[in-house]
């Protein structure tokens, strides 16, 4: 099955018991049992509902795992994955990781006695420096946020099955349908499918796939244990989210390559932050590891001033947290997302006052540039 198909096709994609083509939404919290023990294989919609088992199976079909899991957020996935250690381990993570993944590590997950480390994962060796006899797994974000960095999965999997150590990816800013870790040698992936997963602004949710039964064994404990699970309507929309999510990758791709080409021309931009260019830094990776390079670009207008002038005059972006949508989204990462982070750290990361992140939609891209141009003037 190619991919577009294994979108539509994927997973459990009709209802057997009545033939409708989409799934029904099992709103149901608790299964007859004919006898003590004996059901159709649900229980409690904790441990598994129907329409959440739908979603889980078409996850795992398109990162090619063993099982999947639907949670109530991104973050609720990474909390449970990471939930799958003991106290005393040490993980390894993606220095620009996501502002909630390090705040989660740092500030709660810190407090049961998991330790991190950030390190710029886009250079392997330093992740060998920080690996201690206590390290369990590395976790890398790729490409990250804001600044489009590439770590490369294939490596950092060598690298971590080297120590016996768990390779985790965070896909969301790229989708299953343009990479897939677990082929290249990644234990876990996750995606906050808040963003193009869902893809319409319109629900919040978090997805795991993982690449063995005995992961698989050990996350479904967690999920079950902790309860952070997707309800069936939202699983519902997922679902119908993946089915559009290849021609909605491709679009997003193409408009975003004329807008990168649009912003690398202009005289008011500083410095692009995409991995299709050519000068990006890790280009060669993304391209061996991704069949696209998404629909996110960071650039540099020089200053908060510059920022909030464009901001102010800009009409088709929306501003607003979040990414992945229909709708075209544009913020300023040093005061929106990555806010919880330091001031000095942020310097440290790159993530400068005039930095704007922009998620490209589905709008007519020449709407899209013509509203860039006057909002640049
Ligand atoms: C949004 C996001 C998350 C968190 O997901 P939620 O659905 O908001 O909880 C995690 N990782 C990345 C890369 C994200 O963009």
């Amino acid at each position: 099955m190619k991919r577009k198909t294994k979108l539509i096709h994927g997973g459990i994609s009709t209802d057997p018991l009545t033939g409708a083509v989409s799934v029904p939404i099992y709103q149901v919290s608790t299964y007859k049992q004919e006898g003590v023990g004996n059901h159709k294989g649900f229980e409690y919609s904790r441990t598994g509902n129907p329409t959440r088992h739908a979603l889980e199976e078409l996850i795992k079909d398109i990162e090619g795992g063993t099982a999947g899991f639907a949670f109530g957020s991104g973050m609720a996935a990474i909390t449970a994955v990471i939930m799958l250690f003991n106290k005393g381990d040490h993980v390894i993570l993606t220095d620009d990781v996501y502002g909630g993944t390090f705040r989660v590590m740092t500030k709660v997950l810190n407090r049961f006695g998991i330790d991190s480390t950030f390190v710029d994962t886009s250079n392997l060796d330093t992740i060998v420096e920080e690996i201690k006899p206590n390290t369990v797994a590395i976790y890398i974000e790729t490409p990250t946020n804001p600044l489009l960095k590439i770590t490369d999965i294939e490596g950092a999997a060598r690298l971590a099955k080297e120590h016996g150590l768990l390779t985790i990816v965070d896909n969301t800013f790229s989708t299953p349908y343009w990479q897939n870790p677990i082929e290249q040698g990644a234990d876990i992936v996750l995606h906050s499918a808040t963003k193009y997963i869902g893809g319409h602004s319109d629900v919040v949710a978090g997805l795991v796939v993982v690449n063995s039964e005995k992961l698989a064994e050990e996350l479904h404990f967690v999920q079950n244990s902790t309860g952070g699970v997707l309800g069936p309507q939202d699983s519902w929309l997922l679902i119908r989210g993946i089915k559009t999510l290849g021609i909605r990758m491709e679009e997003h791709e193409a408009s975003t390559a004329a807008i990168v080409q649009f912003l690398t021309n202009h005289p008011a931009v500083k410095k692009v932050f995409y991995p299709g260019l050519e000068s990006h830094p890790n280009h060669d990776i993304a391209k061996k590891q991704s069949r696209g390079f998404g629909g996110m670009v960071s650039f540099d207008v020089g200053s908060e001033q510059k920022a909030d002038k464009l901001l102010q005059k800009i009409h088709y972006f929306t501003l607003a947290e979040s990414l992945g949508a229909v709708e075209s989204l544009i913020s300023v990462p040093a005061r929106m997302t990555h806010a919880s982070i330091p001031a000095e750290r942020r310097a440290e990361l790159g993530i400068t006052d005039g930095l704007v992140r922009i998620s490209v939609g589905l709008e007519d891209v020449e709407d899209l540039i013509d509203d860039l141009k006057q909002a640049l003037e």
